[in-house]
């Protein structure tokens, strides 16, 4: 039950305004009590003195000139007011005719009434069986202890304290059951915008993800909720985007193979060929079913790595060793296309944090292509140096240079120049592979070319 919010803020609400309200209520009821007690007993003292002031000594006798006294409710049998004189020995020498006409008498807080070394006070049942309170002094009068007794009764001040005990439970209740109401009401009204949210959460599929959470108007405390999905959305919106793109330029890239492949087969099939004519047809299929199965081989490459990217396994790399690795791995490669390919390992070696295959990879596909889009008998030099924060590898060639047009196009997925697609075997995959691996690892890569005379790639890295 109090996993929704509505719940938990009610009995949240509910078990802290109680603890409040009975502390508070307590206390203004204790002190209440208190205020009620010490306005009787302090009548009481004043009446307990106003008598002791009325008895004389007289020779031997005392005499008690209470009849001014004994008048209203001290006159009405079991009134609740109550006044008695008892001498040493316990002697009654007056008692209120509310006392003497019921023929009771009140006790003694000490027996045979000794002097009270305090004036005491107490409260007890009284004759007609109500709370009273009872006032008792002792005075010394011609050196005889005299003690003077009043009573009052306490079911006037009960009564009222019982009316605010009923009216401070009545209030709490409804302060209680107001504020649930209020509560409930409140946060309905508030989560309400949940449900619309939820709604239009709800409404968002594949085919609307260019659809946004409506932020004007929101609640401040649903807004950076509904901006975080939006900036999922747009993510998830990308990501669909590129893999539609990535679906269609992958088919359209194998369609001109397979169109290829067909023609061959259908003008082969159409008349009857000599064994070298099929040979002949049989080579430029393979020839092109290679090349479809390099295309595929990398579609896959590129798919795998968008799948991937997001768990490489990160550790300390160091650059020199991966472009040795690199130049190692091609220099056979180049030498078969008559390519000088040099390695220049300048200043102090770079430690990056990356992903020591991927890298590799990024390496491999740039100093491939600068040897494949090369001439024969050029060169390609790959130097690693240090520039600031960052780790700078080029890769320099001689080969055919990019147009200016194209420097920008060539990382896109399926990009290949037309001079090339019609020279050199590739998919158009390779750089933008790299790319994205480089830009995995918060670097850049860039070229600069000149048409003619060859191209510079430059990766950036930063260092740890
Ligand atoms: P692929 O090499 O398989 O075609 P890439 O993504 O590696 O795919 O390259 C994309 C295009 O960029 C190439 O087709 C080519 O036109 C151009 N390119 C890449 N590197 C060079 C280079 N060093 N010199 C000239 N052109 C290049």
């Amino acid at each position: 039950m109090l996993a929704s919010i509505k719940s938990r803020l009610i009995v949240w609400f509910l078990l802290i305004s109680s603890a409040v309200f009975a502390g508070l209520g307590f206390t203004v009821y204790f002190e209440l009590k208190g205020i009620v007690t010490g306005a009787v007993d302090s009548h009481l003292h004043s009446e307990v003195q106003l008598m002791a002031g009325l008895i004389r000594l007289e020779g031997s006798e005392f005499h008690a000139e209470l009849s001014e006294v004994a008048v209203g409710d001290y006159s009405v049998p079991l009134s609740g007011h109550y006044y008695q004189v008892v001498l040493e020995g316990g002697r009654v020498l007056a008692r209120s005719p509310s006392l003497s006409i019921a023929g009771v008498s009140l006790p003694l807080a000490a027996p045979a009434a000794r002097a009270l070394p305090q004036p005491a006070y107490r409260t007890m049942t009284g004759p007609d069986k109500k709370a009273l309170r009872l006032h008792e002094e002792s005075f010394e009068i011609g050196g005889k202890t005299v003690t003077v007794q009043a009573a009052e009764t306490l079911a006037d001040a009960y009564a009222i304290l019982a009316s605010f005990r009923y009216i401070l439970i009545a209030s709490v209740a409804a302060v209680f059951l107001i504020s649930a109401a209020v509560i409930f009401f409140v946060t309905n009204f508030s989560l309400r915008v949940l449900g619309v949210f939820t709604g239009q959460i709800e409404r968002i599929t594949e085919k609307n993800l260019n659809e946004r959470l409506g932020v004007i108007n929101l609640a401040t405390e649903l807004k950076p909720l509904a901006l975080s999905f939006n900036t999922m959305l747009e993510r998830l919106e990308a990501s669909f985007e590129r893999q539609r793109r990535f679906l269609s330029d992958a088919s359209h890239e194998l369609r001109t193979p397979t169109t290829v492949v067909k023609s061959y087969c259908d003008v082969t099939l159409r008349r009857a060929r000599t064994p070298a004519d099929y040979r002949e047809a049989l080579e430029k299929i393979s020839r092109t079913a290679g090349r479809m199965a390099a295309i595929i081989e990398k579609i896959l490459a590129a798919a795998r790595l968008e799948s991937q990217i997001f768990s490489m396994k990160f550790g300390d790399v160091g650059l020199r060793s991966v472009m040795e690795d690199v130049v190692r791995l091609l220099r056979d490669f180049a030498g078969s296309h008559s390519i000088a390919l040099t390695l220049a390992l300048e200043g102090e070696d770079s430690i990056v944090s990356g992903d020591r295959e991927r890298l590799t990879e990024v390496f491999t596909n740039i100093v491939d292509n600068a040897i494949r889009y090369n001439r024969p008998g050029g060169r390609v030099d790959v130097e690693t140096a240090v520039e600031g924060g960052w780790a700078k590898v080029t890769v320099i060639d001689t080969g055919s240079g990019i147009p200016e047009g194209d420097t920008g196009k060539i990382f896109e997925r399926f990009y290949r120049s037309d001079e090339t697609r019609a020279r050199v075997a590739g998919s158009g995959l390779g750089l933008s592979i790299a790319r994205t691996i480089v830009e995995a690892h918060g670097g850049r890569v860039s070229v600069e070319s000149a048409v003619g005379r060859g191209s510079t790639f430059t990766v950036l890295l930063p260092r740890k």
